[in-house]
């Protein structure tokens, strides 16, 4: 990925954190969002820096419009500015909010915000990026296990809108392919993070959901990410990944 220009959008911590430094791995310059800690923003871009990459910090909340869409010009600006006129070769929409609840517990504005951040946010994100890609441009969605099996009660919000993501990779891939873009997107199982900790209340159950036992790494995530960013992925669009342990099997 030498020279090529990225953004993930939640990129200050957890599975966000793991892409952007595994993307910067790759060769690709990163840019990334947050919204909230700062110094955790900052470590992600010296961690990038040290491996000989340019790093771009933004505080962008995903939740406003103008923010989500601007985030991507502010990343093309800031690092692009080589193969032609494209300056965003990948854009990782991985910023989310985990609110689970039951159902009678959901206000208007709990879901006023899951669908603006995980739903409108990648929308806009994704419809600015696309203006931006040339060739080889790479559209990946982080969705969940919980889009392909709900295995209690209390997701409703989350996989409404989750959902709604597989709907929009499915159909970013028609309307980019002839262009060479692909998109796709990536369901992880439960994964270690401040979001969803290995040692939280729910955390035994939901890894005996799992076939392999366990909770998966952040890094396990952000690999599978990797290979669809790369060139060798150019064939694959439209299509799910499950990173998610056996959760789905
Ligand atoms: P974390 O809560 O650990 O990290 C979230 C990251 O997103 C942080 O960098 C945070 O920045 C940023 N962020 C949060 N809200 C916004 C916003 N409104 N706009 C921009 N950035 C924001 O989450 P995970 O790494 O666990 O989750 C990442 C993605 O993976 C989410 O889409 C989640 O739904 C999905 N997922 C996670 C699973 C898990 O088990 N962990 C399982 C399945 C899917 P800041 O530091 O500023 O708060």
């Amino acid at each position: 990925m030498n020279g090529t220009v990225a953004l993930v959008t939640g990129g200050s911590r957890g599975i966000g954190a793991a892409t952007a430094v595994r993307l910067a791995r790759e060769g690709a310059d990163v840019a990334f969002t947050y919204v909230r800690d700062k110094e955790a923003a900052d470590d992600v871009a010296g961690r990038i820096r040290a491996l000989g990459r340019r790093a771009l910090a933004l505080r962008a909340d995903s939740a406003d419009p103008e923010e989500a869409a601007a985030a991507v010009d502010r990343a093309a600006e800031g690092l692009g500015g080589h193969g032609g006129r494209s300056g965003l070769d990948v854009l990782v929409n991985n910023a989310g909010v985990g609110l689970l609840g039951p159902l009678d517990s959901l206000t208007l504005a709990d879901i006023d915000r899951v669908l603006a951040v995980n739903v409108r946010g990648v929308f806009l994100a994704s419809q600015a990026a696309a203006a931006r890609m040339g060739r080889g441009g790479r559209i990946i969605t982080i969705g969940t296990c919980m889009t392909q099996r709900v295995p209690g009660p209390g997701g409703t919000l989350y996989a409404t809108g989750k959902s709604a993501l597989i709907g929009l990779t499915k159909a970013l891939a028609r309307e980019l392919g002839e262009r060479g873009i692909t998109a796709n997107i990536v369901h992880p199982g439960p994964i270690d993070t401040d979001m969803n900790p290995a040692d939280g209340p729910y955390a035994a159950g939901q890894a005996a959901m799992t076939a392999v036992g366990r909770f998966g790494e952040a890094a396990e995530v952000a690999s599978m990410v990797a290979y669809l960013a790369g060139a060798e992925a150019a064939y694959i669009t439209g299509a799910e990944f499950s990173v998610d342990g056996g959760h789905a099997a």
